[in-house]
């Protein structure tokens, strides 16, 4: 596992990506880019194009993608990160180096939940969450970008609270419900304080993921307003098909599909917004680390489970985890946009799948195979460890 300073990513350099086979956008609205080409100045995206017509004079690094597709780097809506890559909840090490492998470059934390003694009086809710917003601002595990700092409500925080959070840099609230606020009235003012200062908010939805924790139905759910519903196909325990229609037609709050909840619940969640003309709402993250592990794979298997069985295309099912969390989350990367950071990832069908193409693959249900990783630029991973070995890989060629 390789740890560096988040300082100054891709500084410097000039990188071109030529010869890309299929350019995924992330945007919901338009999820194919015709172009073969992207060139890259100081981490971001420069230019977009087919190579007669960008610039690709002078660059520091280039990269054949050998006819790959070019993805926009997953992001986790949902992770429960504690200290650098290490999680003490299966005390394992190096999880999100392997999530890496699987396409991920941004993870969002629904709380650091699992601090082995982790505080829950007001003084030390706050300041574990400054701490891991520092942490993880400071040092990107393998470079993965970790938003962390999202801290659980607990009765008897007051506004004040929330500004002093706000001025320290925190920008997340971990899941609603995890704590000792449980009851709508209750959650929907803190929500409410959170979001006056900037922080954005995610309720645990369903019933209890482990012993300790409790059923958030539709009702708190509702009456709480979080911005994001926290895995809507429960973790693991899902809601009836009745309440999740609810919360789709009546909340206008983002809709989080979880690897680690109910596969059926999030199909029919993703029936109800397809039917609602609400995808764009669909988000996806893992709720990994979890009592049932860690899933490096996480993300892409969500997002061909939903293509495959909830028949949507693939390139739809790609925007789930990117541009539609990017726009909800309001981050600089998840779509592959001039301005926006370089994130992306390097895919072709996995070898012997059925599928022709990356995309009728992930239609049948297969696994995309991974063959590189770009974070702000540069590169992070090459052929992936995890995924089933692409047939075709990018190379760099200088
Ligand atoms: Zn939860």
């Amino acid at each position: 596992m390789a740890h560096e300073e988040a300082a100054k990513p891709g500084a410097g350099m000039k990188l071109v990506i030529r010869n890309i086979g299929l350019l995924l956008s992330g945007d919901l609205q338009r999820p194919i880019l015709d172009a073969d080409t992207v060139v890259v100045q100081d981490g971001r995206i420069a230019a977009i194009g087919h190579q007669k017509e960008v610039d690709t004079e002078g660059a520091t690094r280039v990269i054949d993608a050998s006819g790959t597709a070019l993805v926009p780097g997953l992001i986790d809506s949902h992770v429960h990160p504690v200290a650098g890559d290490w999680t003490p909840r299966q005390n394992q090490i190096g999880w999100i180096d392997s999530c890496l492998h699987g396409g991920v470059t941004t993870m969002i934390s629904a709380g650091e939940v699992h601090m082995p003694g982790r505080p829950k009086d007001v003084v030390g809710v706050k300041a574990m969450a400054i701490t891991a917003q520092r942490a993880f601002a400071a040092l990107r595990p393998s470079g993965v970008k970790v938003l962390a700092g999202a801290p659980v409500i607990e009765h008897g925080m007051v506004e004040e609270d929330f500004r002093a959070l706000a001025e320290a840099g925190v920008r997340l609230l971990g899941e609603v419900g995890l704590g000792s606020v449980k009851d709508g009235p209750t959650a929907r003012q803190m929500v409410g304080w959170a979001r006056k200062h900037g922080i954005q908010s995610t309720i645990h939805t369903g019933g209890p993921s482990i012993p300790g924790s409790s059923l958030i139905d539709k009702d708190v759910v509702l009456a709480a307003d979080a911005d994001v519903i926290g895995h809507i196909n429960g973790g693991h325990t899902a809601l009836p098909d009745a309440q999740i229609r609810s919360l789709c037609e009546e909340s206008p709050r983002a809709l989080e599909i979880v690897h680690n909840g109910n596969e059926r619940a999030a199909l029919f969640t993703l029936r109800t917004a397809k039917e609602s003309k609400q995808l764009h709402r669909v988000i996806l993250g893992t709720d990994a680390p979890a009592g049932s592990g860690v899933q490096p794979l996480g993300i892409i298997r969500v997002i061909a489970a939903l293509s495959s069985v909830g028949e949507i295309p693939a390139e739809v099912a790609f925007c789930f985890a990117t541009g539609n969390t990017a726009h909800i989350r309001n981050l600089d990367s998840g779509l592959i946009e001039v301005g926006r950071a370089a994130d992306f990832v390097f895919m072709d069908a996995a070898q012997h799948s059925a599928g022709k193409t990356l995309l009728e693959s992930v239609r049948l249900g297969d696994l995309p195979g991974i063959g590189m990783v770009v974070i702000d630029g540069e590169v992070r991973s090459e052929r992936s460890r995890n995924t089933p070995p692409a047939t075709r890989v990018p190379k760099i060629v200088k």
